[in-house]
C-alpha cells in the first residue's frame, strides 16, 4: 500500500517524538500501528489507529494513556515523577499554563458580566452581533470560537466582545469539561505546530544547500 505524501510526513514528524509506524497483518487485513518509545528506559506502547490518522490524534491517544509526549518522549512510569514538579522542569508545560490563561479569564468575564468595560458605540456593537451571527449559535462557539477571537478579527477589546455578547446573545454555555479539552487540543496543536516549524527549517537547510551546490 503506497503511503500519500502527506502520510509520509506526518509519519516523519511523529518519529521527531518517538513514535512510530508499522503495519501488521490481523485477519489478513493490514492494521496501522504507532508504537511509542521512551526515551528513558526504552520501553515501548502499541496503539491501533485508521492509516490516515492526524498527528493531534495520535499524540492525544498516547497522552492519554499517560505518556509524555515530547521530543524526549516518556512512558508512563518514567513520566510521573517528573510531573509533581512541573512548573519547574517542564518549561513547555509552563507555556501551557500562560494559554490557559485568557480562556479562564474570559469564563470570568462571562460570568460576571464586566462592569468596568465601556460601552461599546452602536457601530462597534453591530459589527460584533453580526461577527456573532456567524460563529456564536446556542450558547456556543463554533469551531473554536470565542470572544478573545472576535475581538481580534475586529481589532476591538475582547471584553467589549464579551459585553456585546451577554447581552445580545447571551452568555457561553460550556461545560468544563470542553473547556479542558479545549486547553489539551491548544497544547497538542502547539506540539505539532512546533513540530512542523523545525520540520521546515530542516527542508529549508536541504533547499539552501541544493541551491548552493
Ligand atoms: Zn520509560
Amino acid at each position: 500500500m503506497a503511503r500519500t505524501g502527506t502520510q509520509v510526513r506526518i509519519d516523519r514528524l511523529l518519529e521527531r517524538v518517538g513514535i512510530t509506524r508499522f503495519v501488521r497483518m490481523v485477519d489478513a487485513k493490514p492494521i496501522t500501528y504507532r508504537r511509542a518509545t521512551c526515551t528513558a528506559s526504552g520501553a515501548h506502547e502499541d496503539l491501533r489507529f485508521p492509516s490516515d490518522a492526524a498527528p493531534e490524534m495520535v499524540i492525544k491517544a498516547f497522552e492519554q494513556k499517560g505518556w509524555e509526549i515530547s521530543q524526549r518522549t516518556k512512558c508512563p512510569a518514567c513520566a510521573k515523577p517528573k510531573r509533581a514538579s512541573r512548573a519547574e522542569s517542564h518549561p513547555e508545560q509552563n507555556v501551557v499554563t500562560l494559554r490557559q490563561e485568557p480562556e479562564n479569564m474570559k469564563q470570568n468575564t462571562a460570568q460576571k458580566p464586566a462592569e468596568a468595560v465601556r460601552e461599546p458605540t452602536l457601530d462597534e456593537a453591530a459589527a460584533i452581533v453580526k461577527k456573532l451571527d456567524e460563529c456564536f449559535e446556542d450558547g456556543r462557539y463554533l469551531d473554536g470560537g470565542s470572544d478573545r477571537k472576535v475581538g481580534e478579527t475586529l481589532g476591538l477589546p475582547w471584553a467589549l466582545v464579551a459585553k456585546v455578547r451577554e447581552k445580545f446573545r447571551g452568555p457561553i454555555k460550556e461545560d468544563p469539561a470542553v473547556v479542558s479539552l479545549r486547553a489539551d487540543i491548544d497544547r497538542v496543536e502547539a506540539t505539532v505546530k512546533e513540530l512542523l516549524k523545525e520540520e521546515m527549517k530542516g527542508l529549508r537547510e536541504r533547499l539552501a544547500k541544493l541551491e548552493a551546490a
